[in-house]
């Protein structure tokens, strides 16, 4: 049994969760968000084990797609993760000082214009998305400042237009140490999507020039796509996070969240009457149910319908998500179940990121990161 420890409790060295906020302790926690750090070093692994010949990144962007980018991010460390991407140079900063000055960190977005003595004082390597871009890095960094350069090869979102890229003459890059060629697939979570093919041709003329220098294309999809997308290195955040990086497919990753809510109160309520905003449900016969604290400003969405799960019975959410709490329909339980301040499971075995994902209309990307402030979390197995 991995060992749980919490935040108040002490969490491993250099583990220390999101400093700065305040944590919500056991007693007065309207939720629970249960982190398995053991499973995101076993996703590691198990994605590191895919690759004959490539390194494995983690991309920890949105702190660590919600979960803690300084638990997750050490942990990591740990497994022999030496290379992470973030987005932005505030999220790189933080990683740094969790992770010491080892690791490469890569920011995705690059740099806005004023941003480059923070990514020098923090190490930073970022990734250069525009000739403006490498342009202002190559002046304000100096010689030998690291860089990638990331070129768009048809998803049409950041990197140079394929043109810019090939007409960069040598001098652009003068004095620079360029650590990583790399590009972004577009639709690598749907493996027979023609685009998949074109953008790793495109990617590979144009890598070309720069043989010499490691090249990067696949996400977690993109690395179920087969070697030829490895390159020299995959960057897989979804994945690690246990999110299935194979969609219509059984999850090859190890679930890594679990999050309960308590019942605040149960009710017994008599025939047609409304039950929660709108009344957008009506009892039928007298029906119990039970109120617990999680709601959409805790990242459970409105759309989100479905249910929870008590003891291995679904208990349906009945009516609208209110802001802090949901109202579900307990009348499959046997009375006096479930008591006020027992956990219901919103996210476990019975329904995974994916299943509620599914259930809002969403993806688990989504789910995971709007997971919000106000869970008493626990992280277990660092
Ligand atoms: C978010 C992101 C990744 C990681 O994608 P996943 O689908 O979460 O594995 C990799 N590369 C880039 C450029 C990204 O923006």
């Amino acid at each position: 049994m991995p060992q749980a420890t919490t935040r108040k409790l002490g969490n491993p060295p250099g583990a220390e969760p999101d400093a700065g906020r305040q944590d919500v302790g056991l007693a007065e926690a309207g939720a629970l968000l249960r982190i398995d750090l053991g499973a995101i070093r076993q996703n590691y692994r198990r994605l590191a084990d895919m690759l004959p010949a490539s390194g494995c990144a983690a991309v920890l962007k949105a702190n660590a797609y919600g979960l803690g980018a300084a638990a997750v991010g050490s942990a990591l460390a740990r497994e022999g993760c030496c290379t992470f991407f973030v987005a932005h140079v505030h999220e790189g900063i933080a990683l740094r000082e969790t992770l010491g000055a080892g690791p490469t960190i890569f920011v995705l977005h690059g740099l806005f214009s004023g941003a480059e003595p923070l990514a020098t004082a923090a190490a930073l390597t970022p990734v250069l998305n525009s000739p403006e871009q490498l342009r202002a890095w190559r002046i304000a960094a100096g010689r030998n400042a690291p860089a990638a350069l990331q070129v768009d090869t048809g998803m049409g979102r950041i990197g140079m237009a394929p043109e810019d890229f090939v007409a960069l003459t040598d001098a652009d890059f003068a004095g620079l140490d360029l650590r990583l060629i790399m590009s972004h697939l577009a639709c690598a979570d749907e493996p027979d999507n023609p685009a998949n093919g074109r953008q790793l041709e495109t990617f590979i003329a144009l890598r070309g020039r720069f043989e010499k220098i490691p090249a990067s294309l696949a996400n977690s999809s993109g690395i179920f796509l087969g070697e030829a997308y490895h390159f020299d290195l995959v960057r897989p955040g979804a994945a690690l996070h246990g999110i299935n990086p194979t969609p219509g497919r059984q999850n090859p990753m190890a679930p890594v969240v679990r999050l309960h809510a308590r019942v605040i109160q149960t009710r017994t309520l008599p025939p047609y009457s409304g039950v929660g905003y709108g009344h957008a449900f009506h009892t039928i016969g007298t029906q119990r149910v039970a109120t617990v604290a999680l709601g959409y400003a805790d990242g459970w969405h409105r759309r989100i319908g479905g249910a929870a799960w008590y003891q291995g019975v679904r208990l349906p959410i009945l009516g609208r998500v209110s802001m802090d709490s949901i109202i579900l329909d307990v009348s499959a339980l046997p009375p006096g179940a479930p008591r006020a301040g027992e956990l219901v499971e919103m996210i476990g075995p019975h329904q995974d990121v994916d299943a509620v994902a599914e259930a809002g209309g969403t993806i688990g990307y989504e789910v995971l990161t709007s997971l919000a402030e106000r869970f008493h979390r626990i992280y277990a197995g660092g």
